[in-house]
């Protein structure tokens, strides 16, 4: 989020003060929905990349630029191709964690398989927040969400007692996920400062994104992160909005156009996605 200061002229001051009183909201939702029309840029659409059910079976080649991908947003996640590391998209930075659990940032010019994005602004927050399991997170972050049909994003920040994430390491070609995820590498990491990256897609979205939440963490020194299988804090901040808007853009190549992609893919992404010791 950036903030601005600038010149208004006073009939447009009145009609500001009048708007935010009869919508009951705030100036900054107001101007940034009239920006928005505006300017043509949508508030709060989902940008990604491919679906899950071809990562489900396998296809990882490059689809999108990285610069392309944060044209559309600030704040996500993703993988890279062959499967090689985690992605995770914060503050308009696109970030590998590789294998070995080093964290770096990635060219513009690379081409990403799979990601979803979006333009974070906080529409609902809540401070003091914990929890003792990736569970209780969840329950935490369910009473913020006031619908199941629309897609939410969260940014979980503070100071957590524990994380356990997985980092994926690439794989041979033609590898479907589930397989691909059985040769994972996992981390913990203790009273650690950071931020969870996270998404919530409803069950209906399923063919296309991962059912339910998904977060990949990142520390604030940038330098651990992964796909977070585990984790427990005692004072952090989780804040979120909705997205009522999805664009998704479909790899043009040869391999994904000829691609079966008619099954089913929710029992491989659960297995895939899961902490596998619960
Ligand atoms: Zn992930």
């Amino acid at each position: 989020m950036k903030r601005i200061e600038f010149n208004l002229p006073d009939s447009l001051y009145d009609a500001l003060l009048e708007r935010m009183q009869s919508d009951r909201t705030s100036c900054d939702h107001v101007v940034s929905t009239a920006l928005s029309q505006c300017l043509g840029k949508p508030l709060h659409t989902l940008f990604q990349v491919s679906t899950s059910a071809a990562l489900v079976e396998g296809l990882y080649q490059g689809a999108v630029r990285v610069s392309r991908l944060l044209r559309h947003g600030d704040f996500g996640l993703g993988t890279f191709i062959d499967l090689d590391g985690e992605m995770v998209v914060l503050e308009g930075v696109c970030y590998r964690v590789s294998s070995d659990g080093v964290v770096t940032s990635v060219d513009g010019d690379r081409l990403v398989p799979y990601a979803v994005v979006t333009r974070f602004s906080t529409e609902f927050a809540k401070t003091s927040q914990q929890f003792n399991t990736f569970s209780e997170l969840v329950a935490v972050c369910d009473a913020l969400r006031s619908s199941e049909n629309v897609f939410f994003a969260f940014r979980v920040e503070g100071k957590f007692s524990f994380v356990k994430t997985r980092a994926m390491k690439a794989v041979p070609h033609g590898t479907g996920l589930k397989a691909a995820s059985s040769v994972q590498e996992e981390f913990t990491f203790k009273d650690q400062e950071g931020t969870l990256v996270g998404l919530w897609s409803p069950g209906f979205a399923g063919s296309f994104s991962v059912p339910g939440y998904h977060f990949h963490f990142l520390s604030t020194d940038r330098k651990r992160g992964g796909h977070v299988l585990e984790c427990r804090a005692v004072n952090v901040t989780i804040d979120g909005c909705a997205m009522h808007e999805m664009h998704v853009s479909l790899p043009e190549t040869a391999e994904f156009l000829q691609a079966d992609l008619s099954r089913d893919p929710s029992d491989d992404l659960t297995s895939a996605e899961r902490n596998h010791e619960r």
